[in-house]
């Protein structure tokens, strides 16, 4: 048996369904799972001071490329819109390989675990030159993260009318091969699974109608979750149109793939009829709100979706059209874009922190992370309120209107991933190094 106390935070924002938060409060933490919370709790184990600190569930990432870490800030792809950006890094991306893979994946890790979050999807649905969703699953295993890595696939080339290159494209059968292949190697349905595998067609433009309904069964057979692109924006919309003679939503419901075990990313473009169908069939939707801003996509109608009961979870989506990629940081954002567009009561900091946590937990079927609650994962972020960006804050609010942007500590399962601002798990210095050699060679070959 081991134990961890954190002791004495100033707050704890527990994310519980009532909302309590704690002040002068302990967390004690046995074998990975929350054990205690409470005033003057003992152990035998190790004591991490937390006074001067908020403490909140670790933070959920619903949806990312962390491969496109190697893609950032790319000239021709920084002011283009989505589907002009996608053939500016398309053949960019086609010069990947397994080290590529595994050293993008690390590094968009690292970030993500800096900015408070501790569960993370990725989609990846390029696999040039051998590489496979094993490096990814790899690159996060020694990272420490808890991770959903999706099976992504694109199999409509350009000379099939498709928007990728054909060299990024690969067969169907093979497609649905490798995701079988995938899911029984690393798929965990365990509660406290580091690894849960999910099936991933890229979007329903670069996929055939075919490969998105055989994916769909595939996935409830094997009990993994479906994840794709939806109603990204007005050019999303439109091709749905002209292709498959309606809107994004009714294509989706055609092909299964609406559910308690589906989530879709952005959802920019949903009607009212559309956030009535996800309402009512648990559909879960990645609101992805920098990524919008930086591509011109749109404000999505969160506050309209949450209204209606729809799981609705944050992301950062790809580093290529978020070049920051900082989970509180789009908490901030969220509750920016939906008062742009709603008013300032549009939503609270609170509400933001719960898509952030509660609302991620729940889009990617896990019951047992994002709330600090006894038998809950202890999966925590300690968030050090004694600097300066937090200087002369009223409210654990601050959290999500002021600072910090960064963690001082992670906690996954217990474990610790970042302590006093660095990452304790691996070398943040040489996967730096790694990276930015990868990202001068293909630079270099462009
Ligand atoms: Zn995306």
């Amino acid at each position: 048996m081991t134990e961890l106390l954190l002791r004495g935070a100033q707050c704890v924002v527990t994310m519980d369904d009532a909302g309590s938060e704690h002040a002068t409060c302990d967390i004690l933490i046995r074998d990975g799972v929350i054990a205690g919370i409470g005033r003057g709790l003992a152990t035998r184990g190790d004591v991490v001071d937390v006074a001067g600190c908020v403490v909140t569930p670790g933070l959920i990432n619903t949806h990312h490329h962390l491969y496109q870490s190697l893609t950032r800030a790319v000239p021709g792809g920084q002011d283009a819109l989505l589907f002009g950006w996608l053939q500016t890094l398309y053949p960019i991306w086609a010069r990947f390989g397994p080290e590529d893979m595994f050293v993008s994946t690390q590094t968009g890790l690292i970030e993500m675990a800096l900015s408070g979050c501790t569960t993370t999807a990725d989609h990846l649905y390029l696999f040039p030159n051998g590489a496979r969703l094993d490096d990814t699953i790899a690159a996060a295993a020694e990272v420490g993260l808890r991770f959903h890595p999706t099976r992504g696939a694109m199999s409509i080339g350009v000379s099939d009318g498709g928007l990728p290159p054909d060299v990024l494209v690969e067969r169907e059968a093979a497609i649905l091969e490798d995701c079988i292949r995938v899911i029984d190697a690393f798929h965990d349905p365990r509660p406290g699974a580091m690894v849960r595998v999910g099936v991933a067609p890229c979007s329903p433009f670069s996929v055939s109608r075919d490969l998105m309904r055989d994916a769909a069964l595939l996935a409830r057979d094997k009990g993994v979750m479906l994840h794709t692109h939806l109603a990204e924006n007005d050019e999303d919309v439109a091709y749905s149109l002209a292709k498959f003679g309606c809107r994004p939503g009714e294509y989706a419901q055609d092909l299964g793939w609406t559910g308690p075990d589906v989530w879709h990313a952005h959802c920019v473009k949903l009607d009212a009829a559309e956030i009535d169908l996800f309402a009512r069939s648990g559909t879960g939707v990645a609101h992805c709100p920098c990524s919008n801003c930086r591509l011109g996509s749109g404000i999505a109608p969160v506050r309209a979706m949450l209204d209606a009961g729809v799981n609705v979870g944050l992301g950062v989506d790809g580093s290529a059209s978020n070049d920051a990629a900082n989970l509180i940081g789009e908490a901030r954002q969220a509750m920016l874009l939906q008062r742009v567009s709603q008013g300032a009561d549009a939503m609270s900091a609170r509400a933001a922190l719960r898509l952030a946590t509660r609302g991620g937990a729940r889009v990617l079927g896990r019951d047992d992370v994002g709330q600090i609650v006894p038998g809950m994962r202890a999966d925590l972020a300690v968030w050090d309120v004694s600097g300066i960006e937090a200087a002369g804050s009223w409210d654990a609010a601050a959290l999500v209107l002021a600072g910090p942007t960064r963690v001082r500590d992670l906690f996954v399962e217990g474990r610790a991933v970042v302590r006093d601002g660095q990452v304790v798990t691996v070398d943040t210095g040489a996967v730096i190094a790694r990276q930015n050699m990868l990202a001068a060679r293909l630079a270099e070959r462009a």
